[in-house]
């Protein structure tokens, strides 16, 4: 199987050269923006770029504002600051997930909980949610708490994972019933819908990365999307180092974060987001013809888009048997100059995160032995 498909990506792409998992697609436009911030001067921390991409950005996910950062998990870090994480409480996600989710918690000085993930979306499962709670949590005055630790439950996030949609509408549901923010990754998701409202915008906050292997790329950033003009004042506020506005004066009016996102950065951003349909469109015929190939082939399952739902695929994604398997095929692509990968470990299972409290992981764990992503990026004529 490994060698057919070596051969059908190696002709996808037209290339004999290396192919990574995914790689950025430049066209006419990013170059014409970041020249015309570099010919403005204004590169740094003030421009026009910055305001016209966040604008850019809520219009085409349908959020009522978007904030630009310099980075995903400073966004995610932001937001979840905003709903009240911080020393003392907690924040629900899944194990199976970039560290950045778990890091992002972990800065706000909250302790992350894990529980399982779905198999067919690879997001967080509902159900896993559900009887968390049920066993775990109570609601007092301020909120949901975690009886066994006492510790405030500030939030719940779950990652879109590979660009596809979770059960958000089911997580939004039971999150809200039990008084606790729903805080979306929606980092490798931006495009993503499940029945027709975009992956970001289901919950209270949402945050997206523009990282150089993400569906749009800035070389670093990110933002928060968000419904709620207060918090979205507040994200801009406190991410611009608490400045209070004045044409001379220098009054900061709290401890604020210098996670502004630059107007070159914004310039590359504002072009890339203009093509990022066209990247999906590339992206989503890539998956079909993953598909097809891999219909034929026995005990190898390709991950397609849950029901309902539109995926970026992002990074495509199959299923292997078993673990053995997985490495010969892991082998013998990346000997051949293709590039593939396993999941990530799970974040449970990191130094740093061991001693989180965890639900059962069974589908997590059956997951992590069997996934491996292989070559997504959209090709380069679909930037111009
Ligand atoms: C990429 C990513 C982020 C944010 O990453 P940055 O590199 O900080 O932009 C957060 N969560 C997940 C799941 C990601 O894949």
């Amino acid at each position: 199987m490994s060698d057919p498909l070596i051969q059908f990506i190696r002709q996808w792409y037209g290339t004999d050269d290396y192919i990574p998992l995914h790689a950025p697609t430049f066209g006419r436009a990013d170059r014409d923006y970041v020249l015309d911030a570099i010919d403005s001067t204004f590169v740094s921390s003030v421009g026009e770029y910055v305001s016209r991409f966040e604008k850019q950005l809520a219009a085409c996910t349908g959020a009522g504002r978007a904030v630009a950062m310099v980075n995903g998990t400073a966004a995610l870090q932001v937001a979840l600051r905003l709903v009240g994480s911080q020393a003392g409480s907690e924040v629900i996600t899944q194990p199976l997930t970039f560290i950045a989710t778990a890091n992002a918690i972990a800065h706000t000085g909250a302790k992350p909980v894990f529980l399982d993930v779905d198999r067919r979306t690879l997001g967080l499962s509902p159900e896993a949610l559900e009887s968390f709670l049920n066993e775990h949590a109570e609601r007092r005055d301020d909120g949901a708490y975690n009886k066994t630790t006492n510790r405030r439950i500030a939030a719940v996030v779950p990652m879109h994972t590979f660009g596809h949609p979770c059960r958000i509408e089911e997580i939004c549901r039971i999150a809200e019933a039990w008084g606790i923010a729903v805080v979306e990754d929606a980092a490798e998701s931006l495009g993503s819908t499940s029945g027709g409202k975009y992956c970001g915008t289901f919950g209270l906050l949402g945050i997206y990365s523009f990282n150089g292997n993400k569906t749009i790329t800035c070389g670093a950033g990110g933002a928060i999307v968000t419904n709620d003009d207060a918090l979205a004042d507040r994200a801009k506020h406190l991410t611009t180092t608490a400045k209070v506005p004045h044409r001379w004066e220098y009054v900061h009016d709290e401890i604020g974060y210098n996670f502004r996102m630059p107007n070159l950065n914004a310039a590359m951003a504002c072009a890339q987001l203009e093509k990022l349909e066209s990247y999906i469109a590339d992206k989503r015929l890539l998956a079909e013809a993953y598909a097809e190939f891999f219909s034929k082939i026995d005990g190898v399952s390709f991950v397609t888009e849950p029901a309902g739902c539109r995926s970026n695929y992002w990074l495509n994604t199959v299923i292997f048997p078993d673990s053995a398997r997985r490495d010969a095929f892991l082998k013998r692509t990346n000997d051949a100059g293709i590039m593939t990968r396993p999941a990530w470990k799970l974040m449970n299972e990191l130094a740093m995160y061991r001693d989180c409290q965890c639900g059962p992981l069974e589908q997590a764990e059956w997951l992590e032995q069997r996934i491996v992503n292989i070559p997504s990026s959209p090709r380069a004529d679909s930037a111009t």
